[in-house]
C-alpha cells in the first residue's frame, strides 16, 4: 500500500502555498473545452483558500520544448478558473524570476495567483537544480494535485518537492483519490476483476497489458490493440491499424497462463475509411477482410459477449475505447461497454485515458463511474507496478517507501 503525506495532515494556515496541478486540459478555439481536470482541483484549492493561505498554481500545456509559445498560453485557463472559484485569479506572465517573487509578496490571504506554463523553461523537463530552486523560492508548502503529470521526473513534480522539508510537502485531495481508486486496482480485493483495454496502439500499453493479465480474472481487448492481437493469431485484417512491432508481444500474452482470461472480439464493424465511411458492414473474425477494408469497432456479438462479462465484475478498469468512437459507425461498440460498465452497479468502476474518458462523457453515463481517473499515462504506469517519481517524493518514511 503507498501511503503519502495528505495536505490534510499538514494542516497549512496563513502559509504561501506551491501548488502543482494538471491544467492540460483540452482547448477548442482558445478556450477551455473540457474542464474536468480543473475543476477536480477546487476542493483543494478551497480547502487552502478556508485557511487563509495564498496558493500559487503552477501547471504546464502542451510541450512547447523550453520555449515562451503563446499558442501554449495557460492564460485561458487562469480566466476559467476563476470564473469556478467566483473570485480574481492573478495572472503571472512568468513561472519564475524577481517579478513574480513581487507578485507572491503581494498576494493577499486567500489570494491565488496562476504562474505561466512551466514548460516555457527547458528546466522544467529536464528537471533542472536551477529551476526548481527558483520555483522553490514562491512557496512556504508544496501541494502536489498534477497526477497526470506525476510519472514525469520534472522539476515542478520532483526537483522542487524535495526542496521543502517532509512536513512542507504533500498530495492533495485530488491526489488522494487517484491512490485511493488505483490502489483498489492494483490491490484488488473485489473478484471478479474485468480489465478493458482498446485504444489505437498496444505498443506504451504493453507492460500494463502483462500486469493486468496477472491481476484481472478477464481481460477484454477492443479497439485498435484488439487487430494486432488477431493479427497475431493469423488473421488479415485488411488495411487495420495493426501494429506491427507488437506482433511478438501479443502472441506472448496470448500464449501466456497468467491468471486472467484474454477475451479478442468474435465479430467487428469494419469499412472503407475510419473518418467518412462509405461502405459499412459487420463481419466475423476469420470472414475475409477486403485489402481496402479496416477493422474500426467491435461487432454487435462481442459487444453482447464483454457486456455480459462486465455485469458480473466486481471490479473494473478500462482503459482505450473499443473502436473509432468519434466516427458515429464505429461508436456503438464503446458506447454499450460505456452503457454496460456504468450498469454494473456492485462494481468500483475505474476508466483512464483521455480518449477513453472524452468516450465515457459523450456516452452520458460518466456520473455512475466510481472514479474518472485524471490521469491517462500516469494510471497505467501505476498500474503497471511503476514507481511514479512524483508520488515517490510525497511517501511516507512508514509505508515502506523505498521497498
Ligand atoms: P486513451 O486516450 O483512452 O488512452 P488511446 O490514445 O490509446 O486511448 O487511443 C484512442 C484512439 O484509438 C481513439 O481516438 C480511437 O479513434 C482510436 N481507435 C480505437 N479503435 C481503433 C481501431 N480499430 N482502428 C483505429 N483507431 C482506433
Ligand atoms: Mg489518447
Amino acid at each position: 500500500m503507498i501511503r503519502i503525506a495528505t495536505v490534510a495532515e499538514l494542516d497549512p494556515r496563513d502559509v504561501t502555498v506551491f501548488y502543482r496541478v494538471d491544467y492540460n486540459v483540452p482547448m477548442e478555439d482558445g478556450q477551455v473545452s473540457d474542464a474536468t481536470r480543473i475543476e477536480e482541483t477546487i476542493s483543494t484549492l478551497q480547502y487552502l483558500r478556508e485557511r487563509d493561505c495564498r496558493v500559487v498554481i503552477g501547471a504546464h500545456m502542451g510541450r512547447p520544448k523550453g520555449e515562451r509559445n503563446e499558442k501554449y498560453s495557460l492564460r485561458p485557463v487562469c480566466e476559467h478558473l476563476s470564473k469556478l472559484l467566483n473570485t480574481a485569479v492573478y495572472w503571472a506572465e512568468d513561472c519564475i524570476g524577481e517579478d513574480v517573487i513581487a507578485w507572491v509578496k503581494e498576494l493577499p490571504p486567500t489570494g491565488v495567483m496562476m504562474l505561466e506554463n512551466l514548460r516555457f523553461h527547458a528546466g522544467e523537463e529536464k528537471n533542472d537544480p536551477e529551476f526548481a530552486k527558483e520555483l522553490r523560492k514562491l512557496g512556504d508548502f508544496y501541494v502536489n494535485d498534477a497526477f497526470g503529470a506525476s510519472h514525469r521526473a520534472h522539476a515542478s513534480i520532483v526537483g522542487v518537492a524535495e526542496l521543502f522539508e517532509r512536513d512542507q510537502r504533500a498530495g492533495g485531495f485530488l491526489m488522494m483519490r487517484e491512490l485511493e481508486f488505483l490502489q483498489k486496482v492494483t490491490n484488488v480485493s473485489e473478484r471478479p476483476f474485468v480489465a478493458l483495454l482498446g485504444g489505437a496502439k498496444i505498443a506504451g500499453k504493453i507492460e500494463p497489458l502483462e500486469a493486468l493479465v496477472k491481476l484481472a480474472d478477464s481481460v477484454l481487448v477492443g479497439g485498435g490493440m484488439a487487430n494486432t492481437f488477431l493479427a497475431a493469431q493469423g488473421n488479415s485484417l485488411g488495411a487495420s491499424l495493426v501494429d506491427s512491432d507488437s506482433l511478438a508481444v501479443a502472441e506472448r500474452i496470448l500464449s501466456a497462463t497468467e491468471r486472467a482470461t484474454v477475451h479478442l472480439p468474435s465479430d467487428l464493424v469494419v469499412g472503407d475509411d475510419v473518418k467518412n465511411p462509405s461502405k459499412v458492414r459487420t463481419v466475423d473474425v476469420g470472414d475475409e477482410i477486403a485489402g481496402d477494408e479496416m477493422a474500426a469497432d467491435i461487432g454487435p456479438k462481442t459487444l453482447e459477449s464483454y457486456s455480459a462479462i462486465v455485469s458480473e465484475a466486481k471490479t473494473i478498469f478500462w482503459n482505450g475505447p473499443m473502436g473509432v468512437f468519434e466516427t458515429e459507425q464505429f461508436s456503438a461498440g464503446t458506447r454499450g461497454i460505456a452503457k454496460a460498465v456504468s450498469h454494473a452497479a456492485q462494481a468500483i468502476s475505474i476508466v483512464g485515458g483521455g480518449e477513453s474518458v472524452e468516450a465515457v462523457k459523450a456516452s452520458g453515463f460518466s456520473d455512475r463511474i466510481s472514479h474518472i481517473s485524471t490521469g491517462g499515462g500516469a494510471s497505467l504506469e501505476f498500474i503497471s507496478g511503476a514507481k511514479l517519481p512524483g508520488i515517490e517524493v510525497l511517501r511516507k518514511s512508514s509505508d515502506g517507501a523505498g521497498d
